[in-house]
């Protein structure tokens, strides 16, 4: 497989840590790595009590209130001291709850710090599955066994639902997405979603195949948001600017043609590198990003029957 420099992604923060995952590094690997002494946390506030926090690695999600704060993702370790400044800009609670969308390092880093600090941490079974291989010999492709702290303490299969700090928080696992234990987040009474990396704002998503992801899944999370949302619905994507339906529509109907290109070109019996070299996205390039071949050779290995 071949590894995307963190250079090709641009803006896309986080991303080097897709790298170090790709190359099999675990999540805290990369830590000593990078220095994230420049990073700030911008807080975007959704609603008086609702926000987005964006620094480096997956956009968080959070809910604040009586009852504590309610975190989605956590971005990297050595930010946990920003993000919790961050959160105490806009309550005197303490973080009860964290809810990991899928298990990249870029999204759990904070987990040891705040399981730590008390936090319970939350995810679909495969999130606990893929940081905790050690008990899990049957486990196929991509792992890394994570600190104990770090182990959500809660897991669910087909859903969970929240009742914190006077909303309903509905929770939905979305299969072989971006990767075997995505979460979608709907806060429907504020008419908000928090995606995780089903949704990359306006570039190609990276479908995590090694870890059970799949096309039809990201497709089916797209669609699985767009049927429950309308014009005031705002998307936070995994990485990326905020976002509207519209720019969910976009990506999807992007995801469906290159689906259906590459679809195609393996009716047609088309090997991996031939599929590559028919260029699929050539007129998509443009507006989705230079990285199209490791998206173009994710497709195929979805529809292809999965890791070589
Ligand atoms: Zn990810």
């Amino acid at each position: 497989m071949r590894i995307p420099l963190a250079g090709e992604l641009g803006h896309l923060a986080g991303i080097g840590t897709v790298a170090a995952v790709l190359a099999g590094a675990g999540p805290g690997a990369l830590d000593a790595q990078q220095d994230m002494s420049d990073v700030e946390i911008t807080t975007i506030p959704l609603e008086s009590d609702l926000f987005m926090l964006v620094g480096r690695g997956g956009n968080i999600g959070l809910s604040v209130g009586e009852d504590g704060a309610f975190l989605i993702d956590d971005q990297f370790a050595p930010l946990t001291d920003k993000i919790l400044a961050a959160v105490a800009e806009v309550t005197d609670q303490p973080v009860r709850w964290v809810l990991n969308t899928h298990w990249h390092g870029d999204h759990t880093g904070g987990n040891e710090n705040l399981g730590n600090a008390g936090a319970m941490i939350v995810a679909h079974r495969n999130v606990y599955r893929r940081m905790n291989p050690d008990e899990f010999a049957d486990l196929m492709g991509r792992s890394s066994q994570a600190p104990r702290a770090a182990l959500p303490v809660v897991t669910f299969d087909a859903g969970v639902q929240f009742h914190w700090n006077g909303r309903h928080i509905d929770v939905t696992h979305i299969g072989q997405a971006h990767t075997d234990g995505d979460a979608v987040v709907h806060f429907p009474r504020a008419n908000v979603f928090h995606m995780g990396d089903t949704f990359f704002r306006g570039r190609y998503p990276f479908v995590d195949v090694d870890s059970g992801g799949g096309v039809d899944g990201v497709i089916a999370a797209a669609n699985f948001v767009l049927e429950r949302s309308n014009e005031g619905t705002r998307i936070i994507p995994g990485h990326g600017d905020l976002a509207s339906p519209e720019h969910l529509r976009e990506y999807r109907d992007m995801l469906e043609i290159v689906r259906m290109r590459v679809a195609s070109l393996v009716a047609n019996g088309r090997t991996e590198e031939q599929v590559v070299a028919a260029a699929p996205t050539a007129d998509l390039d443009e507006a989705w990003g230079a990285n199209s071949e490791r998206f173009v050779r994710a497709v195929y290995q979805s529809l292809a029957g999965g890791m070589e």
